[in-house]
């Protein structure tokens, strides 16, 4: 069985009399271990589908399985565990905390999760090794997205969601950082999906998730992807 599948999912948001259907029968499977790029053009639809995975929505219709369990079926309860304790989170703007260090705020998440990994190896791994006693505003763009990275695998999450995470960046740091998701991928053979508008770094996945309208277009698959310098 796949580790991840989506089976003829729907998310409708309503506004009013109107009815947005931001998924549309939106169905793909994801192997253990795959590093997973979606793109698409802004509006497709991807936010909404990253954020069924990870359970911080609920789906209209249709079946979410992760790692054999329902995610569809769960409850509000199911779900805040299921956040909290088996994905981690990666967005554009890096969410870190302005007067925590780099490593207070890897700690902080670090603290509420079951089976955590050492907050400084973790800073070492992402290269950050020097920094961790600097606060945000003293990293650039791409140390603090660094940071971000180091704090959503803190929790050893079996599942990293990565929502634009090169979108504030220049295309060299993106470039780094998307090579840094590839590498924590490889690492440990955990699961990670990545949502980018840049087509570039589609050659780097294992299998390239496309969504236009709500639906997925077309699913590719790179046999030998890029590998990371
Ligand atoms: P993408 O991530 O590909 O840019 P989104 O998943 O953010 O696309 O959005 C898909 C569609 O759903 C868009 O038309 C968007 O306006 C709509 N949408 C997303 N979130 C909401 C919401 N909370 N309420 C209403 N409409 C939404
Ligand atoms: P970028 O152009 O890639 O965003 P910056 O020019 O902001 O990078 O930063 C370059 C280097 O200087 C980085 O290593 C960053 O950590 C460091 N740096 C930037 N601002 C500060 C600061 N206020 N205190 C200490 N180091 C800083």
């Amino acid at each position: 069985m796949a580790y991840v599948s989506f089976t003829d999912v729907r998310k409708e948001y309503r506004m009013g009399d109107t009815v947005t259907a931001a998924a549309d029968g939106v169905s793909f499977e994801i192997e253990k271990g795959e590093f997973v790029v979606m793109v698409g053009p802004s509006g497709a639809g991807k936010t909404t589908i990253l954020n069924l995975l990870g359970g911080m929505d609920s789906c209209t219709s249709g079946k979410i399985l992760v790692d054999g369990r329902d995610v569809s079926a769960c409850t509000e309860r199911q779900l805040t565990e299921y956040r909290r304790h088996d994905v981690g989170f990666v967005f554009q703007f890096y969410n870190l905390i302005q007067n925590l260090t780099a490593l207070e705020n890897v700690e902080l998440a670090s603290q509420i999760c079951r089976s955590p990994l050492n907050p400084r190896k973790v800073l070492e791994r992402v290269g950050l090794g020097e920094r961790m006693d600097n606060f945000p505003a003293q990293l650039s763009g791409g140390e603090q997205q660094r940071v971000a990275i180091a704090r959503a695998l803190a929790k050893n999450p079996k599942l990293l969601l990565c929502d634009e995470p090169t979108g504030a960046l220049d295309y060299v740091t993106g470039r780094q950082v998307l090579q840094l998701l590839q590498h924590t991928c490889r690492d440990n053979g955990r699961t990670v999906v990545v949502i980018t508008h840049n087509q570039a770094f589609a050659a780097m996945a294992d299998r390239v998730i496309h969504i236009h309208s709500g639906k997925v277009q077309k699913v590719t698959r790179n046999p030998a992807p890029l590998p990371a310098e």
